[in-house]
């Protein structure tokens, strides 16, 4: 097979990742039994990487039980309650919550407190941890919503904000739905807060994808950034195939293509991106 493998340097982990993941390091070079509540990362390998290096994953309800301990807190956020349970349980928190996600969850919050009058929606995935971080800031009353078909009550106006990993055309075409539904009486105010990091890379991918023949897109099957781009790319290529790892490749999608794009979302690591593009079969194959 004869063809050129180009990896995106623009993809891989986004700055919130990053940090968290540095905390995290930082903290088990040092010496600390470090659990972190739920995946840092969802990317398999990347997490075996961190747990080989002593970091243990916990769930809410294990972290309930624990005691006198250090728990991360990861890029995703966490409601309230976390923390009130972090204070019972005489937890030290090491929060690495994203500056991007932390400025949401202050403004939703804010909006909470004062309009009281307006149901607030989130425009993001039910169950999702950044969501359930989001909910939290609104005392559990926010209603998480992926289509217009989903609000239930169309007797007050909306507050409408959006996770931060969600499609920019998606929320453009949601705010539409939804002015055109609501009563002339009542008003829409729709906050786009869309991580610019992620509104970028979609633009940016476009453009990626449409270079190559063929596109590989690393990711995590649980990465909701990871969904996003990946589409983005097979809306502009079709002969994209989303890969967890090096192993997932078919050699038959390489048939008649001159050159390979390999890509991923903001969890997926560099050097896995360089493992996929190294386990291509190259020109001598
Ligand atoms: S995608 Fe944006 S909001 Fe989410 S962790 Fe990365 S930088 Fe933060």
């Amino acid at each position: 097979m004869k063809f050129s493998v180009t990896i995106d340097t623009q993809s891989g982990f986004c700055f919130g990742v990053i940090r968290a993941i540095e905390k995290a390091e930082q903290a088990l070079h040092s010496g600390v039994a470090l659990y972190s509540l739920g995946e840092i990362v969802h990317n398999n390998l990347e997490l075996n990487r961190l747990k080989n290096n002593g970091l243990r994953v916990i769930s809410h309800t294990q972290m309930e039980a624990l005691r006198d301990a250090v728990v991360l807190i990861r890029a995703h956020g966490e409601p309230p309650q976390t923390y009130a349970t972090a204070r019972q349980n005489n937890l030290q928190l090491m929060d690495a919550t994203c500056p991007v996600v932390l400025k949401l969850q202050q403004k939703i919050h804010q909006s909470y407190l004062q309009n009281t009058n307006n149901q607030i929606l989130i425009f993001g995935q039910k169950g999702h941890a950044e969501v359930n971080g989001l909910v939290g800031q609104t005392d559990g009353t926010a209603q998480v919503i992926e289509t217009v078909d989903e609000i239930t009550d169309w007797t007050r106006s909306i507050t409408l904000f959006a996770q931060t990993t969600k499609s920019e055309t998606a929320f453009e075409q949601l705010c539409a739905d939804i002015r055109s539904r609501l009563p002339a009486h009542l008003h829409l105010e729709a906050h786009n807060s869309i991580c610019k990091h992620v509104a970028q890379r979609v633009q940016h991918l476009q453009q990626f994808a449409t270079q190559h023949d063929v596109i590989i897109f690393v990711s995590g099957a649980l990465s909701s950034n990871g969904n996003v781009l990946y589409k983005v790319c097979k809306a502009v290529n079709p002969r994209t195939h989303r890969v967890e790892n090096a192993h997932d490749i078919q050699p038959e999608w390489l048939a008649a293509c001159g050159s390979v794009g390999v890509c991923g979302a903001t969890s997926t690591p560099q050097w896995l991106l360089k493992e996929v593009a190294e386990a291509l079969p190259t020109n001598d194959d």
